[in-house]
């Protein structure tokens, strides 16, 4: 049996179970270990390891960044340390950059006649990374929409009359930071980035370069053809095979912790080679 899952989102950043009740959750449903990745922050890490020491679950500290690229490319770091200083730092700096972009699609709502304020976004949010999904949760609840998908399709998505893009780091500022905290640095689902087979294995060479550890192989929306290119990959190139549901609770209710859209089922064992090495990188596991 022992499953687990390395890629997941709490109330610190924009899902709807807290810490505490995401590492309950993954103790519930038998899993061995899950990776707290939220966005832009680590501000659910210490209380989802103090929940994994009372629970019995192993919880790996992490977080995930939306990097610069054509395409869509986001950046996992495992195994950071909570209160590291320089990281938190630059964090605070994206969401602080998260606030201006915020407030900017609040007013494009306004004047698309949704009578919203950045008040009540807060109220939902709390103090947590705020992002689309909170001003999805909240159009919801007022009616003004009756899905999120009408939220994406009308207002947040690319096309939506809301959008504003998110500013970035480059990867390399991602990864150097990440390598600097002595995190475990994996590509996010892979199948995002929309590249060939060959473009997409340059692009990991480069990143490798940069000090990317390894790829998030198994993930709900990877085709089987995509998890077997990436892992055929992994192996080519050195890379750790990882894998994650991107669960978000309520606000993405067809992804269930550990198991995705079905099935992910992932072993340990891929958490043991990450420990190995880290081991072997004198990194502390
Ligand atoms: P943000 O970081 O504020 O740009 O929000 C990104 C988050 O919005 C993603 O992590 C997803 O959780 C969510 N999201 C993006 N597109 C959609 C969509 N079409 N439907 C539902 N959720 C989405
Ligand atoms: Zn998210
Ligand atoms: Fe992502
Ligand atoms: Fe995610």
């Amino acid at each position: 049996m022992s499953q687990i899952d390395l890629h997941t989102h709490s109330t610190a950043s924009d899902g709807t179970y807290t810490p505490f009740e995401l590492v309950r959750l993954a103790r519930n449903i038998g899993l061995k270990a899950i990776a707290l990745t939220d966005h832009d922050t680590t501000g659910g890490l210490n209380s989802a390891l103090s929940a994994a020491r009372n629970l019995g679950v192993e919880v790996i500290p992490g977080c995930e960044l939306s990097v610069q690229y054509k395409g869509l490319m986001h950046i996992l770091g495992l195994w950071v340390i909570p209160d590291a200083p320089a990281l938190n730092a630059a964090l605070f700096e994206l969401r602080v950059k998260r606030n201006a972009r915020n407030e900017v699609m609040i007013e494009k709502l306004r004047k698309a006649g949704i009578e919203v304020t950045y008040e009540e976004i807060k109220r939902l949010a709390g103090d947590a990374a705020i992002g689309r999904p909170h001003i999805c949760r909240v159009l919801m609840n007022k009616g003004s929409v009756s899905s999120v998908q009408e939220a994406f399709d009308r207002f947040l998505g690319p096309n939506g009359k809301a959008y504003v893009p998110k500013e970035k780091f480059d990867p390399e500022k991602a990864i150097s930071m990440l390598k600097n905290e002595q995190a475990t640095v994996i590509l996010a689902h892979p199948f995002s980035m929309s590249l060939q087979q060959n473009e997409l294995r340059k692009e990991l060479i480069r990143l490798k370069d940069l000090g990317l550890d390894g790829v998030e192989v198994f993930y709900p929306e990877h085709t089987k053809d995509q998890t077997s290119l990436y892992s055929s990959l992994c192996n080519e190139l050195d890379l750790l095979p990882s894998g994650g549901s991107d669960f978000h609770g309520s606000i993405k209710p067809h992804i269930k912790l550990g198991k995705g859209t079905g099935n992910l089922n992932l072993p340990y064992s891929l958490v043991e080679a990450m420990k190995n090495r880290r081991a072997e990188q004198g990194l502390w596991t």
